[in-house]
Formats: structure tokens, sequence, C-alpha cells
């Protein structure tokens, strides 16, 4: 169910990609590519073909979370290849620089960057390209939404109060520039001690949903603190390539069949 994609001559089609989702946070360490990781997973799990965008320009995190290492090939010398990882179709920037090495860009630079692995890469076919951003509000938030045909933003925070002061300024940021918000996701939502199962709210509990519900929009779901999740991401096995028959593979799943 997910809006048709804004279209206006400064809006070109992607080829290759029918869908553009982004997933953005207000503040980093949120877990917002990991979700983005996993959400991409879920989809394709449903037979769709998926790729990721991993705009964090500054971090990009996508070819650790998915296990890439190494340069996309080029035939021509200008169109890239995606990298291929669990079947995901990869492009990021950190493909293309050294790791240890920060970027340090101005604007114009920057928009030229993202718009270049967007429309230089030879997406094959996706139904979806999730976009992973940049926590914050920034030159890439702009020139996501100035120029590329997206159809929907996915929130990820945490149920901490700073951490959805910042999402609600996301969600302000895409209602600014008319890209339309598919809803919330709250990550970190509660923790399951692996030692007695006890079930806490480390970092608040239900202020998600009460953006949710003050910004007209939906709480896609809720996931848990699980460590799991963690070394999953961390080490390129993504829970959902470790445990797809896993309750937390569910859990993902079920956020992306609401995407
Ligand atoms: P962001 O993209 O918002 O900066 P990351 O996705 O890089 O955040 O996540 C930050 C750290 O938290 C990573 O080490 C990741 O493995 C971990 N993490 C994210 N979500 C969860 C979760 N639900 N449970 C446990 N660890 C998580």
């Amino acid at each position: 169910a997910h809006p048709q994609a804004r279209s206006g001559p400064e809006h070109k089609a992607v080829p290759g990609v029918k869908h553009l989702i982004a997933v953005a946070s207000g503040k980093g360490g949120v877990g917002k590519s990991t979700t983005t990781t996993n959400l991409a997973l879920a989809l394709a799990s449903s037979g769709a073909r998926v790729g990721v965008l991993d705009a964090d320009l500054y971090g990009p995190s996508q070819p650790r979370m998915l296990g890439l290492k190494g340069m996309p090939d080029s035939p021509d010398g200008k169109i890239l290849e995606p990298m291929i990882g669990h079947g995901i179709q990869t492009m990021s920037i950190g493909f293309l620089v050294d790791e240890e090495s920060p970027i340090i860009w101005r604007g114009p630079m920057i928009t030229q960057a993202l718009t270049r692995l967007v429309y230089e890469t030879r997406w094959d076919n996706l139904d979806y390209l999730i976009v992973d951003l940049p926590p914050g509000t920034g030159d890439i938030h702009l020139t996501m939404a100035q120029r590329l045909p997206v159809s929907g933003a996915v929130i990820v925070t945490t149920p901490q109060d700073i951490a959805l002061l910042d999402a609600r300024k996301g969600l302000r940021m895409f209602e600014k520039v008319n890209v339309p918000v598919i809803g919330i996701i709250e990550n970190m939502s509660t923790h399951v001690c692996t030692q007695c199962g006890h079930e806490e709210h480390i970092f608040g509990e239900g202020g998600a949903k009460k953006m949710a519900e003050e910004a007209g929009t939906e709480l896609l779901g809720e996931l848990p603190l699980d460590i799991r999740i963690r070394t999953g991401s961390d080490s390129g096995q993504p829970i959902l390539v470790t445990s797809p028959d896993s309750s937390l593979a569910a859990a993902y799943q079920s956020i992306a069949t609401r995407i």
C-alpha cells in the first residue's frame, strides 16, 4: 500500500527501479542501517526484487551489514554494477572509498555523489530500492526529496525522548518537502534478558506510538533490543539470513508487508 512516486521534471525515474523507499532517523545509532538491511531481506523473502542504496555517505555501513567487500565492476568505466549481498543489489560509497578515510565534502559534491550512485548503478529490475539515509536532516535529504522519485519514507526511532524529538523533526522535514511518510518503526523497543526471560523497556515505553498518532501516521512495528540482531548485522550475517524462521525475522517480515 505504498503511495505513488512523485513525479515532475525534476524527479527523473530511476532506470530498473519501481519503488524508491527511504529509511531515515533523527539521530545516529538508533538502528536505522540495521533495520534497512533486515527490511530489505524481509521484502526479498516475500519474493520481491530488492536493492539497497547506502546514502549514508559520511558513515556507510551497508557493505559490512550485507557482508560485502571489494569494488563494484564497471565494464564501461561509467555505469556501476551493484554488488550482491545475500541476494540484495547493493551500492554504497563505502565500496568506492577507503574505509578509514573520512569524507569531507561540501553540499554540491554530496548532491552529485548521491545522484550518481542512484542513476549510474545498473539496478536490475527492482521492485524496491531501499535508501539508507544519514541521520538527521541535511543536504542528502534535500537532494533526495528534490531530485529522486521517492515513493515514501520510513522513520526509525528508539523509544527514548531525545530520539523521538529528533525523529519528529525528521517527520516534519519530509512533510515540508512533500515526501509521504509511510510510518514509524520503533527499534530497541524492549529487551528480553537472555538469562531469565524478563522483559524490560530500557529506553521507555509507548513513545513512538504516541508520536505516530500525533503525526497522523502509522506505527509500522516494534523491534526488540536483541543481541542476535547486533551480532548478525555487525558480522555481515543478518538475522533474516541466519534465522529466517525466528520470531525476530517474523517481526521484520510483518513490518515489510506494511511498506
Ligand atoms: P544507525 O544506522 O541508526 O546509526 P545502526 O544500524 O548502525 O544504527 O545500529 C547501531 C548499533 O546497534 C549496531 O551495532 C547494530 O548492530 C545495533 N543494533 C541495531 N538495532 C538493534 C537491535 N534491535 N538489537 C540489538 N542491536 C541493535
